[in-house]
């Protein structure tokens, strides 16, 4: 495997950056995770639209020019074969002597991975139905920056790994769902009505999430953006949960209770379906 980083393709074995890079020693910086599918890089401009946000939240230079970055993603995607996978990159504000506030004259870092997955594998899984658990919220309110700080995320995607489950829900003190460790959160209600918590700074605005509003949309399906509790994903018809990895897929248990009635939801399955139809494409 080859990695980029800060200018060089490396063997991904060897790839390395500097003890004292601010993403290291303070989380101090972004990524973006893309899907590759049948050779496309999936929503390309999306996610570079929101990897421009999130650096400009956080006062962070572009490394390099946007159509650039576009080019390395290409050349690791091609470099590294793959066909159908993801790509990883990663902004960080670079290295400095550690010291809290922003060095000045410091050039970003870059760093940028593919790897391949097994589409089938991870349509089974979906076609399958994944559970959840639930986890009191303890983020910080900015979590629509998309920090490489993900602490509370890694502690509760462990706990859900070990309650047999794939994700975990972060929940308000009010009872409301925010989203996944990594993936937004759904349901569809008994009228058919798809509902999605609104994309404040509670949320990360999922890349998925926007394009499943133009699948919806495709499927004559109506959206609600709003809050809903754990109670009502339980008595909803459907219950699933979206990001660049999982596509849909449907929910099935959360905390150990059946979602409706415990089987996968068709609703889910069908945008799953009519994703790659809707989603913007360029050749990978
Ligand atoms: N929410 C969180 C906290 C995430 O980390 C992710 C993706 O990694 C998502 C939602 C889904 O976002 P996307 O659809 O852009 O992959």
């Amino acid at each position: 495997r080859i990695a980029y980083v800060n200018g060089r393709y490396v063997a991904h074995r060897d790839a390395t950056v500097h003890i004292e890079d601010r993403g290291y020693q303070f989380a101090d910086g972004v990524y973006e995770v893309c899907e590759v599918a049948r050779g496309f890089i999936v929503d390309s401009k999306r996610h570079l639209d929101r990897l421009d946000r999130s650096l400009s939240e956080l006062a962070i230079d572009w490394p390099i020019h946007r159509s650039a970055l576009m080019t390395v993603m290409r050349e690791v995607i091609r470099r590294n074969r793959v066909h159908d996978g993801l790509v990883y990159l990663q902004v960080t504000r670079g290295v400095a002597p550690r010291d809290h506030p922003f060095p000045v004259g410091v050039r970003p870092s870059l760093v940028i991975t593919a790897k391949k997955t097994n589409p089938d594998a991870l349509r089974h899984k979906a076609e399958a139905g994944v559970k959840v658990i639930t986890v009191p919220e303890n983020r910080w309110d900015r979590v629509d920056i998309k920090t490489v700080g993900l602490l509370p995320n890694v502690l509760a995607k462990q706990k859900a790994k070990e309650a047999g489950a794939y994700e975990a829900w972060f929940v308000d003190p009010d009872g409301t769902v925010k989203e996944g460790a990594s993936t937004n959160a759904w349901i569809v209600t008994k009228d058919g009505v798809l509902v999605t918590r609104p994309a404040d700074h509670g949320i990360l605005r999922g890349i998925t999430r926007a394009t499943l509003f133009d699948v919806a949309a495709s499927l004559g399906l109506r959206v609600e953006e709003r809050a809903f509790s754990v109670e009502e994903a339980l008595a909803a018809r459907e219950a699933f949960l979206s990001s660049a990895t999982t596509l849909a897929t449907p929910i099935v248990a959360i905390d150990g209770h059946p979602v409706a009635n415990g089987h996968p939801g068709s609703v889910a399955l069908s945008l799953r379906q009519a994703f790659f139809e809707i989603a913007e494409k360029s050749p990978a």
